[in-house]
């Protein structure tokens, strides 16, 4: 068992640690005006490109990093220290889009992977949150092989840049749950209303309307009813990364939680002398090293594991609600604890730890909320039995 950071890993890290002190540069614009410039924009946007780490899950051959599963975690702990969401500016194409066709992947994945577009990921309804089966958005057949799409989504994170959407419909009359690649401009998209959030993130999360939006077959994306396995798939990296992020964003808040209660002087001694406020520490550097060696193990799992093992996959999305659920509890603990040894000063928007205590909180309920990465993992300790679940599965040499 080799626990040790590998050069490139090393390397890694230390890249991703670089762009991140220069974007976090943009914290107190972002805070302050809810967004940043259009000129903020392009020099983060340059400083990606500059690291290499853009579109880090994407093939290398279609412009991206070409990333392991643990490579992108060690990367995504260290951009999870950003505030203000500000880690969303280093893109990631969604995951689903690794099933588009060589047209579809010359028009929306390659200028993707360079930043040239960007994509959002429409599932949610007003009605299908959880249970995103539920979502009612149809694609009626025209009748010239194409579809005309009616519907409404919700909660669409970046869809106030991106410039094309991911969407979830059900093509008619059998219902069959499909994704479609949707471009922004296209007649009939509107963007119905954008809500005020917890958070300050550097994007929106606005509401879309699909009326009569009429798309080619080429829209679809990976084929007529594959829609909920796509999703799912897409869940699946996402919770691993926000296991990841959430993990870096706690040891920012504890780190300078840490230095605060060394400097900060009541009663004649500093707080770090104060045991109830050495107890919190303590908890925090548990919460954050036992989640930070379960995501990488978990991570290092899906780099072995075969891809067309339908069995093995079930059960690491099963390990991902683990970490999803194990980190973003325990981060949103940290950040809280941060908070309250900063006291006063710990709830001013000016100080990176109340920006964080507010953002984690989203956490727990996005990509399946707290209660639901239990009932995937409650499923799989039923179906397929605890063994896999609670192994670390593979032995040496084993693929
Ligand atoms: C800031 C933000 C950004 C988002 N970005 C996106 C995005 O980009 N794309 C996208 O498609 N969606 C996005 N979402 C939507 C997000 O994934 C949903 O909010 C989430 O899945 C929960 O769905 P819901 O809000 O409808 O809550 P509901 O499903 O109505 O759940 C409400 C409560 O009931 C609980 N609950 C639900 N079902 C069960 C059950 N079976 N057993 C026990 N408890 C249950 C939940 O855990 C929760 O506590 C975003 C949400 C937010 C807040």
């Amino acid at each position: 068992m080799e626990f040790a950071y590998s050069p490139r890993l090393a390397d890694l890290k230390e890249r991703a640690r670089a762009l991140t002190d220069t974007i976090m540069q943009f914290e107190d614009e972002c805070e302050r005006n809810n967004g940043i410039s259009d000129e903020s924009h392009a020099t983060i946007k340059a400083a990606v490109l500059a690291s290499g780490l853009q579109a880090i899950n994407t093939p290398v051959e279609y412009g991206g990093a070409g990333l392991t599963v643990l490579e992108q975690a060690v990367v995504q702990d260290e951009l999870g220290k950003l505030t203000n969401a500000l880690w969303d500016t280093v893109w990631r194409p969604a995951n689903p889009l690794t099933h588009a066709t060589p047209e579809q992947r010359e028009r929306y994945l390659i200028p993707g992977a360079r930043g040239d577009r960007r994509d959002a990921v429409a599932i949610s309804e007003a009605n299908a949150g959880s249970d995103f089966s539920a979502a009612s958005t149809t694609a009626t057949p025209d009748g010239n092989g194409g579809y005309i799409i009616n519907g409404e989504k919700w909660f669409v994170t970046v869809g106030d840049v991106a410039d094309y959407l991911i969407v979830l419909a059900n093509v008619e009359p059998d219902h069959a749950a499909t994704i479609f690649l949707i471009d922004v401009d296209t007649p009939g998209v509107k963007i119905k209303h954008i809500p005020r959030y917890t958070h300050t993130f550097v994007y929106e999360h606005p509401e879309f309307t699909f009326e009569n939006v009429r798309v080619g077959a080429d829209a679809v994306l990976g084929g007529i009813g594959q829609g909920h396995d796509l999703t799912r798939d897409w869940f699946t990296e996402e919770r691993l990364m926000i296991g990841a992020r959430t993990i870096g964003a706690a040891e920012r808040a504890l780190t300078l939680a840490v230095d605060w209660a060394r400097e900060r002087v009541q009663g004649g001694e500093p707080l770090i002398n104060r045991q109830l406020i050495q107890g919190m520490i303590a908890d925090s550097v548990v919460d954050i090293t036992t989640n930070r060696a379960l995501t990488h193990q978990v991570a290092w799992e899906f780099d072995q594991a075969d891809p067309n093992d339908a069995d093995l996959r079930k059960t690491l999305h099963a390990k991902a609600a683990t970490v999803k659920l194990a980190a973003s509890e325990a981060s949103n603990r940290v950040v809280d604890r941060a908070v309250q040894i900063f006291g006063g000063r710990g709830y001013i928007r000016d100080y990176p730890v109340e920006r964080l205590w507010r953002e984690l909180r989203v956490d727990r309920i996005w990509e399946g909320t707290s209660e639901i990465q239990r009932l995937v993992i409650a499923n799989e300790a039923n179906k397929r039995g605890l063994e896999n679940l609670l192994s670390f599965r593979y032995e040496a040499g084993e693929k």
